[in-house]
C-alpha cells in the first residue's frame, strides 16, 4: 500500500466521526514485522532530520504535532523514538498537566498559545488543549455549557495557527483496553517504571467508555482539512512509532521547506 493511501486510511475525514470502535488498535501499519518496522523507522527518522534542518534554516514556517491518547497509549514512547536524530535546536516537547491556579484564572487557550512553535520549530504537544474538552467533560470539571463551546474555539484557534504558517497535525494513539491493562500492570511491577503510575490512572481506566465517547466526539468535531486528526493503532509500539514518524515526514514534505540561498559562492578556504 502506498504511503498516501495508508495516511488516508488513518486520517479522520472532516465532517465525519473517526469510528473508533471499527478501527483495530492491534493493526500493523507501514511494515509487517517488528524487524522490518525498525529498519523503516530508521530511514524515516533520517529523512525527518533532513527536512527539519531545512525548516529550521528557512525559519519562516513551523510544525505542531498534537499527541493525545488514553493513559499508557505510548505518547512518551513516540516522542522518544520520533525525536531521535532531530537537532535539539529547533524542536521542543511541551507537556500539559492539570492546569495550575494561574492557568485556570485565564481562558483555556492562554497557556497553549504561548508555547506554540516559533517559525522554524517543530513542537510536540504531549497532551494539549484537547484535555480541556475530553478530561474536563469526563471528569465533570465543568458543565457542558463550558466545554461544549470549546470545539468551535479550537477550530478557530487552529485556523489562526495554520493561516500564520504553522502546519498542525494531530494524532490520537488508539490503544485497546486490554493492552492498557498490560502496560499499567508493567508499570506497577517494574521499579524503574513505577514512578509513572498515578492512582488516578485507575480512576480513568474505570471511565474508559466515557473517555472513548468523548474522543469519538472531539475527533469528529475538530478534524479539519487544515488541521486533520490521524488515528494511529497503538497496541504495537514499533508500528505506532513508524506511523507517527511517517505522518510527520508527510507533513514536512507537503510544506517542502527550502534552504536559504547561500550568501557566497563555494570557494576553497585557505
Ligand atoms: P502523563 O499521563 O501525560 O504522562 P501525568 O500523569 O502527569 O502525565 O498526567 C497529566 C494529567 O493532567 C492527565 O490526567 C490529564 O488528563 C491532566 N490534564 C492535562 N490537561 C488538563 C486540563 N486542561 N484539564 C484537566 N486535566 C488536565
Amino acid at each position: 500500500m502506498s504511503r498516501d493511501s495508508l495516511l488516508a486510511d488513518l486520517r479522520v475525514a472532516p465532517g465525519h466521526g473517526p469510528g473508533l470502535l471499527d478501527r483495530d488498535p492491534g493493526e500493523r501499519v507501514g511494515a509487517s514485522s517488528k524487524k522490518e518496522g525498525a529498519a523503516r523507522l530508521a530511514e524515516v527518522v533520517e529523512r525527518l532530520g533532513v527536512l527539519h534542518n531545512r525548516l529550521y534554516a528557512e525559519a519562516s514556517r513551523s510544525v505542531l504535532l498534537v499527541l493525545q491518547g488514553m493513559d499508557a497509549s505510548g505518547k512518551d514512547g513516540v516522542i522518544r523514538s520520533v525525536f531521535t536524530g532531530l537537532n535539539p535546536q529547533g524542536c521542543r516537547v511541551q507537556s500539559f498537566k492539570a492546569p495550575s491556579p494561574v492557568e485556570l484564572a485565564h481562558d483555556f487557550l492562554w497557556r497553549v498559545h504561548q508555547v506554540c512553535p516559533a517559525r522554524g520549530e517543530i513542537v510536540i504537544f504531549n497532551r494539549s488543549h484537547y484535555e480541556d474538552i475530553v478530561a474536563v467533560r469526563v471528569r465533570k470539571l465543568a458543565e457542558e455549557k463550558v466545554w461544549g463551546k470549546r470545539y468551535d474555539h479550537i477550530r478557530g484557534f487552529e485556523k489562526l495557527l495554520t493561516d500564520e504558517g504553522t502546519t498542525v497535525v494531530k494524532v490520537f494513539l488508539h490503544v485497546s483496553r486490554d493492552e492498557q491493562r498490560v502496560r499499567l500492570q508493567e508499570r506497577l511491577d517494574d521499579p524503574e517504571k513505577r514512578w509513572k503510575f498515578r492512582p488516578g490512572d485507575l480512576d480513568d481506566r474505570a471511565l474508559w467508555d466515557e473517555f472513548s465517547v468523548a474522543y469519538e466526539d472531539v475527533l469528529g468535531e475538530t478534524s479539519t482539512k487544515a488541521a486533520p486528526w490521524y488515528v494511529v493503532p497503538a497496541d504495537h509500539n514499533w508500528s505506532r512509532n513508524l506511523a507517527v514518524a511517517g505522518i510527520l515526514v508527510a507533513a514536512l514534505e507537503e510544506i517542502d521547506p527550502k534552504l536559504p540561498e547561500p550568501v557566497i559562492e563555494p570557494t576553497t578556504i585557505t
